[in-house]
């Protein structure tokens, strides 16, 4: 197998999907753990509560002056290189935090036991449908009281509409948790509590339901598992690799994150299951990934929140080829050449910066605000890579100023940060005041901090009658003339130039829907 061939095949990129306190955190660390990338549990939570660890990421941090190297981790774990994608939650949740998920192969979905499918592991699935990409489930929280896990794979089913494929099956649950039986191995994984100092990172394994050692370990359980396991087989969807890569089933994996229990399963999992980089769409080819020459695009930009740094690092997910340290990149948009001498890749065990990347890798890019969400970069070809979404913004704010002289600045700044994808712009037909859409409060505070720091402009967001929005187009250009005039007030055009309707309300947006039935309209566009 020729190198390339050989380094593609080896990796695998995927993120964590979930809800706020599933165990996230929890995870990536232990999955670091496991792969032998840190030593000592506590790493990633330190980060979190904000507390300074000697963490091997903060030195790029400290290098670029910005928080960048805890988004993408890039770890080994047999034989294979995995590259682990941060989404942001909590007040952090914006745009990017979808976005990211068109940069990765496959995700993970972490749900808590005790709650089950929450909102925004919803919202998150179905940017993952937009690609079909595969998803593998982790339920997690199994040393705690949980709900009953018939009852999880069932809303697993029917709320996120992705078929279930049990690959372990646990005994018990909280004070009572026993551990897994893996239906595919036919073994039974014994639960070890208190292996959060993870020192020992085995469990003890036991072959085959039907052995003795079960009946003497659990003498009042083992019959109602093994009642419930023939169940579970005969209710449940075996595992299918081709319906799993098409997105169509999720293999479910149960267990405690807290505990390290469960997580070397899901590791594998992700190396034998999951798809190592595949083709691209681009408007021009499809771009494979074995491809010699290098090519990758702008899935994310972290701007610095610190005004003294006003570099920006543009997160390019590579698709082909090889990356190395020096080589000339040409930006596409701009037909500028790009030397590669700064860029930062990221290894999470590994202090120095790595000198080569293949597809599927993450490459970090300094700039000063000239590059984009969905730009391409390549040795020298035209292309443009599709299906890097702009998602319809849920929450809207009008922009004002204090000082009218400074309206200019204003409307470039915003130009520029829509363009860039930090929030959306759209600017109303009847020329009224700007509106902002974002998917996270988070978004409006970086626009505000940005608008001051960068542009000068003293901006003031305020309310809006706008509640949601929808892109528009038409079949033809009678068409749009009609909706236009009978909608101008409720018409923009956004950062990209698109048409789009604001509505005013769910219903607002129904009705017009109703009224309008042959125009249609879009939750989501794609980069131009
Ligand atoms: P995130 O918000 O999804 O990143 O969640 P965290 O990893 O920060 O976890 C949220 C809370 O759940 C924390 O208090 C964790 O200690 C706790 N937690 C995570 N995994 C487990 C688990 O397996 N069992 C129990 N009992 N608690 C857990």
């Amino acid at each position: 197998m020729s190198q390339i061939a050989n380094e593609v095949g080896r990796r695998r990129t995927f993120a964590i999907i979930s809800h706020p306190d599933a165990g996230k955190t929890t995870l990536t660390e232990k999955l670091l753990l496991f792969s032998g990338a840190i030593q000592l549990a506590g790493t990633v939570k330190a980060r979190k509560s904000g507390r300074h660890a000697t963490s091997d990421w903060m030195e790029i941090e400290k290098q670029r002056g910005i928080s960048v190297a805890s988004s993408v981790m890039q770890f080994d774990y047999r034989e294979h290189v995995i590259n682990l994608l941060d989404t942001p939650g909590h007040q952090d949740f914006s745009e990017d935090t979808y976005r990211v998920l068109t940069a990765v192969d496959s995700a993970l979905m972490v749900i808590d036991a005790a709650k089950g499918v929450e909102e925004q592991t919803i919202k998150l699935l179905n940017v993952c449908r937009l690609r079909d990409t595969p998803i593998v489930t982790f339920m997690n929280k199994y040393d705690r009281e949980v709900r009953d896990s018939l009852e999880l794979l069932d809303e697993v089913e029917n709320v996120l509409q992705i078929q279930c494929a049990p690959i372990t099956w646990p005994i018990g649950m909280g004070k009572t948790f026993r551990g897994v039986y893996n239906i595919l191995q036919d073994k039974v994984v014994l639960f070890d509590a208190g292996q959060e100092s993870a020192n020992q990172l085995v469990n003890e394994v036991i072959d085959g339901l039907n052995n003795p050692r079960l009946d003497e370990l659990f003498p009042l359980e083992i019959q109602q598992l093994r009642n419930e396991i023939e169940l579970v087989q005969g209710a449940s969807h075996p595992f299918d690799l081709q319906a799993f890569l098409a997105g169509k089933q999720t293999p479910v994996f149960f267990g405690s994150a807290i505990n390290n229990f469960g997580v070397r399963e899901i590791l594998n999992a992700l190396v034998d299951w999951s798809p190592a980089p595949g083709n691209r769409h681009t408007m021009q080819r499809d771009v494979a990934p074995t491809e010699a020459k290098f090519s990758g695009f702008v899935f994310k930009i972290q701007a610095n929140m610190d005004p003294k740094h006003r570099d920006r690092i543009a997160f390019v997910r590579v698709c082909s080829g090889q990356f190395e340290r020096g080589m000339k990149m040409k930006h596409v948009r701009l037909n500028r050449d790009v030397s590669a001498n700064s860029v930062v890749t990221f290894m999470a065990h590994e202090r120095e910066q790595v000198e080569e990347a293949w597809a599927g890798d993450i490459i970090g890019i300094p700039n000063h605000g000239n590059m984009q969400i969905g730009d391409s970069f390549t040795e020298g070809e035209v292309l443009q890579f599709t299906g890097i979404p702009f998602f319809a913004p849920e929450l809207f704010k009008a922009a004002r100023i204090r000082n009218p002289l400074k309206i200019k600045q204003l409307h470039k700044g915003l130009q520029q940060l829509g363009e860039e994808g930090a929030v959306q712009v759209f600017k109303p037909l009847n020329g009224a005041d700007i509106i902002l859409g974002a998917v996270g409060v988070l978004q409006f505070e970086v626009v505000a901090s940005r608008l001051a720091n960068e542009y000068g402009v003293d901006a003031v967001f305020e309310s809006t009658s706008t509640a949601t929005a929808r892109w528009v187009s038409f079949k033809d250009s009678k068409q749009r003339a009609e909706f236009e005039k009978a909608l101008v007030h409720q018409l923009a055009i956004d950062a990209g130039g698109n048409l789009a309707f604001l509505a005013t309300s769910r219903v607002n947006l129904q009705l017009t829907q109703e009224r309008w039935p042959d125009v249609v309209f879009h939750a989501t566009r794609e980069h131009a």
